[in-house]
């Protein structure tokens, strides 16, 4: 009897670890863009390891599935439940542990991504990671989504800043894997299984990260490119000239002109440029890292690559630049019927991935407006395709725009999604474009862990 579960439940983690009124229950049933609403008979609030294992034994006694939920700034709709038992990670918000000699940082799967920043820059070192859902995404989250963000091209992905992780099994039992270690060479890699499993293998509760040494100096570069391969040939001739690359990202000249349109206080920082590039260059020491940028940007002027290039002269320079790029999503949000893909290709294929989407875009839909931006450094676009202007959104022909591009991207040895991951959204696409073999292993280890489909039934493999 549920019920009884419930009652079991509520006294185990007393009056402030659960929930069953609807206005608590309110902001965890639907996220933030109000895409996906959700519904479920309990809301549990664990504060400790202990209590978190001891909801997904209860649950597993009883038959009774699990969602789980961070910061609720998933894009793909696997945190909000449909009728699960969700747990929330909110209370398990305590950094257990800082230790600087060995670069790394032990913190509770509910600790808020600026909260890790900031107890990492206290102890003068850097936890790099950084996304623009990062006052709201929390630890457990982001290693679930293995989250990237704009500093991948030098720090790598969340899968590369776990050095350990605690994670609450679906039969309740704990992995207790939070160990500090570089290296370890006994056997299976156990964590790397939770990090982009969405929640589906079990419950995050804790983990060990990665800390590096705070960059002094930083250089912050603008500058239009003479097209897609342009851009390319720029981002090895930065690399070999600087080798301080920490950003390296593309936006089309309709995703500036849309956040100029749509977002107030900003303005066009290279009127007339076709395809802009923002390039983070961070280094220990300033010692002629402004001159390396320099000399390369005007090679590359020199080789017809770039046409205009802006270095930030100030901090404040520098802010301006990246907020036309954070802006871009706002910038086009309101611009009627959208679909939004973010696709990853060989870095090689970035060229062939646009010269290829754009044209098949126009084909299936006349008029289609396209924004395309983001993490060309990675390989990695958000690759907006939108109504014509005025035209009917009913009409938007947007599944077969985005079967298209899955397409594109798949016949140049991509992956169809680089960053959001599959959730409930994208099973059907995952089903077609992973490999049958893949599958075939991914529920095989599914069943392994999970053979009552306790945790997470619905998303990432149905
Ligand atoms: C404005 C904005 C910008 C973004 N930019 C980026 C970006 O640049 N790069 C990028 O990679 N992503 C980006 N994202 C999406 C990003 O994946 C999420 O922001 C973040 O990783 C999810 O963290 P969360 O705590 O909000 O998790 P939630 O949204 O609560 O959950 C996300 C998934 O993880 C699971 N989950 C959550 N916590 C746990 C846990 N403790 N144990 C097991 N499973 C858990 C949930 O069940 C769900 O499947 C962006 C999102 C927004 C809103």
């Amino acid at each position: 009897m549920s019920s009884d579960l419930f009652a079991k439940l509520a006294a185990r983690l007393g009056p402030k670890g659960h929930a069953t009124d609807s206005a608590t229950l309110s902001s965890y049933l639907t996220e933030w863009r109000d895409k996906y609403q959700g519904h479920t008979p309990f809301l549990a609030l664990p504060a400790t390891t202990d209590e978190a294992a001891d909801i997904v034994r209860f649950c597993a006694e009883a038959g009774m599935p699990i969602t789980t939920q961070g910061g609720n700034t998933g894009l793909v709709g696997g945190q909000i439940p449909a009728g699960e038992v969700l747990v929330s990670l909110k209370r398990m918000n305590r950094i257990r542990a800082i230790d600087a000699a060995n670069d790394s940082l032990t913190a509770e799967a509910g600790v808020i991504l600026t909260a890790v920043q900031q107890a990492a820059a206290d102890s003068d070192r850097l936890f790099p990671l950084s996304l623009a859902s990062e006052g709201s995404a929390t630890i457990g989250g982001l290693i679930s989504t293995n989250a990237g963000g704009v500093h991948v091209l030098r720090y790598g992905m969340m899968r590369d800043l776990v050095l350990g992780l605690e994670a609450v099994l679906p039969d309740g039992r704990v992995f207790h894997g939070l160990k500090g270690l570089r290296k370890d060479n006994t056997g299976y890699d156990l964590k790397q299984l939770f990090i982009g499993a969405e929640g589906t293998l079990g419950i995050v509760t804790a983990a060990t990260l990665k800390l590096f040494p705070r960059p002094r100096a930083r250089e912050v570069i603008l500058a239009s490119a003479a097209g897609a391969s342009a851009a390319l040939a720029l981002l090895h001739r930065m690399k070999g000239a600087t080798g301080a690359v920490a950003a390296f990202e593309i936006m089309n000249r309709l995703s500036v002109d849309l956040v100029i349109k749509n977002v107030p206080n900003t303005r066009d920082p290279i009127p007339g440029a076709g395809l802009m590039v923002l390039v983070e260059l961070e280094a220990m020491h300033a010692h002629g890292l402004r001159e390396a940028a320099e000399d390369a940007l005007a090679a590359a002027i020199e080789a017809g690559e770039v046409q205009t290039a802006l270095i930030a002269e100030n901090a404040s320079q520098a802010r301006d630049f990246w907020r036309v790029r954070e802006e871009i999503s706002a910038g086009h949000r309101p611009e009627g019927a959208q679909v939004n893909h973010d696709v990853s290709v060989p870095v090689s294929q970035t060229p062939a991935f646009l010269a290829r989407a754009n044209p098949a875009m126009e084909q299936i839909c006349p008029g289609a407006r396209i924004v395309a931006f983001g993490h060309m450094g990675d390989g990695n676009f958000h690759y907006t395709v939108m109504q014509p202007e005025g035209a009917d959104p009913a009409r938007f022909p947007g599944e077969r725009l985005s079967l298209a591009v899955y397409e594109i991207a798949d016949a140049l040895g991509g992956s169809i999604s680089a960053e959001h991951g599959i959730g409930v959204a994208r099973t059907g696409d995952l089903a077609r474009f992973k490999d049958p073999d893949s599958l075939a292993l991914m529920r095989a280890v599914k069943h392994a862990l999970d053979p009552d489909r306790i945790m997470n039934p619905r998303a990432l493999i149905p």
